[in-house]
């Protein structure tokens, strides 16, 4: 029996910026556009443009997504006529594939928020559906408050639903904007809407304000839904969006769901979810959610015992679902062998190969322990952890050596009179026969060391013209007796490739340091450079 397409569709950038202490930039939203696409989702919501530079930056390119690039925005503004709208111009112009309307489908709103008629409130649905198909663009309408509104007036909740619908909006998707409908409700009005509008029109946008955003996503569709809104790590303002990281694995792995939808998600794409939703994490500096189900660090890991004696037999004995189809790892104690068979699989996975008797495994697999309690997080830093394995199995040759660094931070009175802090780094480095000394001025000790660092390499220099540095991000860990700084550095090359590089020490200048190093010798083995 062929399987029903089932449609995601990612607000990460849009609601999900709505996240207290969530800011992001432009390179931000570009980089987890890219990582959504990768993982396959359908539409990709980008933003509001018109609303704030960076979202109309954003939208003043195509960004060559695979899923749809999906603008989002208010419908025209009661009493004025679609075309002499400044904000639906904006949304207009934007270079999207769709665009998503927010509109009031709760009467209340439309009189008390938007103090209009419900008649006007229902036109300017129409008029901004008509205009953005006229623009070429799929349409979908967010109707707000949907499931609020249905149950003070169904009728007027469902005309608005409809009215979008047969004006060609592709969409019409149901909003539980304050998060506070419950399973059974959601499944029962989604059943009434799906009525009139084809489910395969469809969709579901919780919020988790009962804890219930993923079961009511899974609920809509049960009723006949066909799209589900959500966002990466659920995300969004107050209590979250539906978290898509949950809904995702539920949707590819659970029979209920997998004999009768199909998504655009593979099973190759699945592999990466644990992946995708650590990478977020760092972007955002925090700290992923161990027991988050699914991909947490906890998810699949077993105490000692009887559990794990019998997961070691068969480990569908106690896990729900195998943690390798979402990139994640089982955990049964630390045992030697559990430990090196991570290992040879990481090494696996970055193209070296080790043979599993060699005796430096073993080595290798001690120096990650001791450095992880002591705050270095591998899996967040590939080429870091790929640096360490490569120096332990003797394959990184010694290019140069930095004999001595030197930083300055130096707080004064300018000609002018006005206090200003200068940051001067010096860096001795021997290469090969020669003795270099570069000197820089920076805009922190941290971006001096780095400039003095990559000024001048001798014979290397040409391997590192194309580096640069493109994230920073520290951490305060407080481990054992004293705190120690994490530093992640991201680096890119000519090529666009970014790689990750960590550091660990109680000197934040330290931690800086080791990671600018890896980043630099990782570019010089992926160059190819001679030794
Ligand atoms: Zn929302």
């Amino acid at each position: 029996m062929a399987r029903e397409r089932l449609y995601l569709f990612d607000t990460t950038l849009r609601d999900g910026a709505q996240t207290n202490g969530v800011d992001f930039t432009l390179a931000d939203k570009l980089a987890i556009a890219s990582m959504l696409d990768d993982l396959g989702i359908d539409y990709v919501e980008g933003g509001y443009p018109g609303a704030n530079p960076t979202d109309t930056d954003f939208f003043s390119e195509s960004r060559g997504l695979r899923g749809k690039f999906t603008a989002f925005g208010m419908t025209r503004r009661p009493g004025r006529s679609a075309s002499n709208d400044p904000g639906l111009a904006a949304l207009l112009e934007a270079k999207a594939d769709a665009i998503c309307f927010v509109a009031k489908a709760w009467d209340y709103h439309v009189r008390v928020a938007l103090e209009t008629t419900e008649e006007e409130n229902l036109a300017s649905i129409r008029d901004s559906v008509k205009a953005a198909k006229a623009k070429g663009r799929e349409v979908l309408l967010d109707c707000e408050h949907f499931f609020d509104g249905y149950k003070a007036n169904p009728k007027y909740a469902i005309e608005c639903a409809k009215s979008a619908y047969d004006e060609g909006a592709r969409w019409v998707v149901l909003c539980d904007t304050n998060g506070g409908t419950l399973p059974h409700e959601v499944e029962e009005i989604v059943g009434a809407v799906c009525k009139v509008i084809p489910g395969d029109h469809v969709g579901i946008h919780a919020h988790n304000d009962t804890e219930q955003a993923v079961a009511n996503s899974f609920a809509a569709v049960r009723a006949g839904a066909r799209q589900i809104q959500g966002t990466l790590n659920g995300l969004g303002e107050r209590c979250g969006n539906a978290n898509l990281v949950s809904i995702i694995p539920t949707l590819k792995l659970k029979p209920e769901f997998t004999g009768k939808f199909e998504i655009g998600v593979s099973d190759a794409q699945l592999h990466k979810l644990t992946q995708v939703s650590h990478a977020l994490d760092e972007r955002l500096n925090r700290a992923p959610n161990r027991h988050a189900p699914y991909v947490g660090e906890s998810a699949f890991a077993t105490k000692a015992g009887i559990h794990a004696s019998a997961i070691m037999k068969d480990p569908a004995t106690y896990e729900h679902t195998a943690p390798e189809a979402i990139g994640n790892r089982r955990k049964v104690m630390v045992s030697e062998q559990a430990g090196k068979s991570n290992i040879l699989a990481e090494l696996e996975r970055i193209g070296i190969k080790a043979d599993k008797d060699d005796p430096r495994i073993g080595r290798l697999l001690e120096i990650v322990k001791e450095r992880e309690t002591a705050g270095y997080a591998y899996e967040a830093a590939d080429a870091s952890f790929e640096m360490l394995a490569r120096r332990t199995l003797g394959t990184v040759p010694n290019y140069f050596d930095v004999t001595q660094f030197d930083v300055n931070v130096e707080q004064r009175n300018n000609a002018k009179g006005e206090r200003v802090t200068v940051t001067m780094a010096v860096v001795k480095v021997k290469v090969g026969e020669d003795n270099l000394i570069s000197a820089a001025e920076g805009n922190g000790p941290v971006n001096a060391l780095d400039l003095a660092l990559r000024k001048d390499l001798g014979k290397y220099q040409r391997y590192i013209d194309g580096l640069s540095l493109t994230d920073y991000r520290v951490r305060i860990l407080n481990g054992g007796t004293e705190a120690v700084t994490r530093v992640l550095i991201e680096s890119e090359d000519e090529n666009g490739e970014r790689w990750t590089t960590i550091g660990v020490s109680p000197n934040i200048i330290e931690a800086s340091f080791q990671a600018l190093m890896d980043s630099i010798i990782y570019k010089l083995v992926k160059s190819g450079a001679p030794a």
